[in-house]
């Protein structure tokens, strides 16, 4: 067996069929840890790196598991079909996949010899030198750019901007994969029209970009929060109506990108 096959990486799920990360029907493999502290994020048992305990349905669950390459391909080859047939494959996700640069990569080296397409969902806020460890074994980046401001984006965040915008710049001009930029549309940080056309003129500037995702604001993790005995800290913001995405959605679309509401 390959060495590849052995590394071995930290993740919290596996969710099949997923219609909404990247093209046709795919795999999510979610990893452990991030580097950021969005208020709004909807994993937030995805943001350390330690494996946890959260309580789900009054029962204790244990967030976080140690699994190798060759122990994620069987349950990954289960599904060939159905990603031939759609356009799909697998999509890793997080938390920060690219915060494993000794397993991320591999894991998805080790698709590619399969003949699977390979995304990643990411922030961007990794090394130049780590990105380019995974850019050859990826088809597909879908990168977030949630604030122009950096300020902003660090007072919402916990990280400055700086850094993402760099590396969404180097990773559009290497040419190497399909780059869509998504933008996590939050009430009460992003959700006018100028923050989204900064954005979206940004995202428009970049060698090859074609797509720009709004992705609007939902609760569905707030749960976890609670289970997680730590505050959620959008309590009491309202979602944004769908009236006020589909006028940011028209603002985007000045850009002169293809935009869409979702994923
Ligand atoms: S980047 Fe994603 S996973 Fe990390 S904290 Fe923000 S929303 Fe959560």
């Amino acid at each position: 067996m390959e060495d590849y096959m052995k590394a071995r990486g930290r993740i919290f799920d596996i969710q099949k069929y997923s219609i909404h990360d990247g093209p046709g029907i795919r795999t999510i493999i979610f990893f452990k840890g991030c580097a950021l502290r969005c208020r709004w994020c909807c994993n937030p048992e995805s943001q350390l790196f330690d494996i946890q305990t959260m309580m789900f349905e009054g029962k204790e669950k244990i967030m976080g598991q140690d699994v190798s390459v060759e122990e994620l391909m069987p349950i990954i080859k289960q599904d060939i079909f159905y990603y031939n047939r759609s356009g799909g494959g697998v999509t890793l996700s997080g938390g920060e996949a690219m915060l494993q640069p000794n397993f991320g990569p591999h894991l998805l080296r080790a698709c590619h010899e399969y003949g699977i397409n390979t995304a990643i969902e990411t922030t961007g806020f990794a090394s130049w030198e780590i990105i380019q460890k995974y850019l050859p074994h990826l088809d597909y980046v879908l990168m977030d750019i949630k604030h122009m401001n950096s300020q902003k984006h660090k007072e919402f965040t916990g990280q400055n901007n700086e850094l993402i915008l760099e590396n969404a710049k180097k990773i559009a001009q290497s040419g190497q994969v399909d780059l869509t930029i998504r933008v996590p549309v939050i009430p009460t940080f992003n959700d006018t029209h100028e923050e989204i056309y900064d954005i979206a003129r940004f995202a428009a500037s970049l060698p090859g970009v074609k797509h720009l995702h709004l992705l609007p604001y939902h609760r569905l993790g707030q749960g976890k929060y609670e289970g997680l005995d730590r505050p959620y800290l959008m309590d009491g913001i309202d979602l944004i109506p769908n009236k006020h995405m589909n006028s940011l959605l028209e603002t985007a679309k000045k850009s002169g990108l293809k935009c869409q509401i979702g994923g």
